[in-house]
């Protein structure tokens, strides 16, 4: 064989650059990504408990509508108890902050488009219902009035539902609950109640225990599920010689970079770059040299292209895609004349090619108009590119209408 191959092995190192499928390292509590995998995970997580959490919210807007209904009924016994006017506010202040709050939440949560971070909001609602609670329980507890404390352990229970909360940030605000609950008894209520009050207070960190140990399991499998969606997905997207992006993942990533343009008028360039005489290079070293050299090829366009939104793609056989983002015809041509160049400089040899004694590239790019689709990107570019090869091949060739853009 030979192809000029660099000291390192090119394809195991380039394939080690592929979207890998390797399980990612996890925090000490078996959960928690790398932040980038992280922030996907729980993006990913929130928007698909939207719906749930939806339903938990209202479940809970009703009971605590109830609540206030049944604090109504009792409004005269417990004025009339009040040692203090102040216990009371704060109770009714309680209640109500704690209402506006989950109405607001319903409201963020429904809002279309979605919106990606209400978990602060839904903590803040979890803490409020607990703390108010454990307020108002303990106060009609004090005037003798009937009250059901042990409501504690089902809201301890419910922190951990499905509601858009990672597993520890459940488990910060059941703790908080339970600790307050305990505390504000402590603090609250006479001596004749306090044996009961301990006993409530035991409960309720085992509640925290029992329901934590329920929802680490349940993250733990949603985390497995989510890594193996999103490595089928890769698997699916990308192609297995190059590991850059296959044809489907290519054509992806256009359609929504061309939507996203249009949207913000920014420039595109689009390009497709064939090998040239590839034919020849297979027929001459073999078809295992042809596919080392197509990952060399592949490894040196995406090291040109390097900026968030820019994209190539293996469309099939010996052809690229290549889309620069906010980038007018005329930088275009220089940076795929840089990529054209990236590629001739691994001087790969090619003794049977009639137009270098290395292995060469053909371009056609051209800009997009604004309007149209990725289909008709394609065809201008492929015509710009057979428009390449008829007048020499090893250059990039901008297509008619690229320049419409570029004032
Ligand atoms: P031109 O300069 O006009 O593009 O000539 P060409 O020979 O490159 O074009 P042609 O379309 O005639 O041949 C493309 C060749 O690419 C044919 C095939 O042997 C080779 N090819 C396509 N896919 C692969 C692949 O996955 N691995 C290898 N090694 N070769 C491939
Ligand atoms: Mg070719
Ligand atoms: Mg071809």
């Amino acid at each position: 064989m030979r192809v000029h191959v660099p000291p390192h092995d090119p394809v195991s190192r380039f394939a080690s650059e592929a979207p890998n499928d390797a399980a990612p390292a996890r925090r000490l509590d078996g959960l928690g990504f790398e932040p980038v995998l992280e922030r996907e995970y729980r993006l990913h997580m929130r928007a698909d408990q939207r719906s749930s959490t939806l339903v938990c919210l209202v479940t809970a807007l009703g009971i605590w509508l109830i609540f206030i209904g049944l604090d109504l009924t009792r409004l005269d016994d417990l004025a009339a108890s009040a040692r203090s006017d102040l216990a009371l506010e704060l109770a009714i202040g309680l209640r109500l902050a704690t209402l506006a709050v989950i109405v607001r939440l319903v409201w963020v949560v429904r809002r279309n488009p979605p919106v990606q971070s209400y978990h602060h909001l839904t903590m803040l609602t979890l803490a409020l219902i607990g703390v108010a609670c454990a307020f108002i329980s303990n106060m009609y507890k004090l005037r003798g009035l009937p009250q059901a404390d042990i409501a504690q352990l089902v809201i301890i229970a419910a922190v951990f539902l499905p509601v858009g909360l990672t597993f520890l940030q459940s488990f910060g605000i059941a703790l908080l609950i339970a600790v307050f609950t305990s505390l504000l008894g402590f603090v609250m209520l006479g001596p004749a109640q306090l044996i009961e009050h301990g006993r409530l207070s035991i409960l309720l960190f085992f509640a925290v225990f029992v329901s934590a140990v329920g929802a680490w399991l349940r993250e733990r499998a949603e985390r497995d599920q989510f890594l193996l969606r999103r490595m089928l997905h890769n698997r699916a997207m990308s192609d297995a010689l190059t590991g850059i992006a296959n044809r489907r993942g290519f054509e992806e990533h256009v359609t929504r970079a061309l939507q996203q343009a249009r949207r913000d008028g920014v420039p595109v360039v689009f390009a497709v770059l064939d090998v040239d005489h590839f034919k020849r290079y297979n027929d001459r070293y073999g078809h295992q040299a042809g596919d080392i050299a197509l990952a060399l090829i592949a490894r040196a366009i995406d090291s040109v292209l390097r900026r968030p939104m820019d994209m190539v793609g293996r469309l099939g056989g010996e052809e690229f895609g290549l889309l620069l983002y906010d980038t007018t015809p005329e930088h275009g041509q220089e940076r795929l004349e840089q990529v054209a160049r990236a590629i001739a400089d691994l001087r790969i040899e090619h003794a049977a090619s009639p137009t270098a004694q290395y292995v060469t590239v053909s371009v056609g790019a051209v800009g997009f108009d604004g309007q149209e689709t990725a289909a008709d990107l394609y065809r201008r570019a492929d015509a710009a590119l057979y428009a390449g090869k008829a007048s020499g091949r090893n250059r990039v060739e901008l297509g008619e209408g690229g320049e419409r853009l570029a004032g």
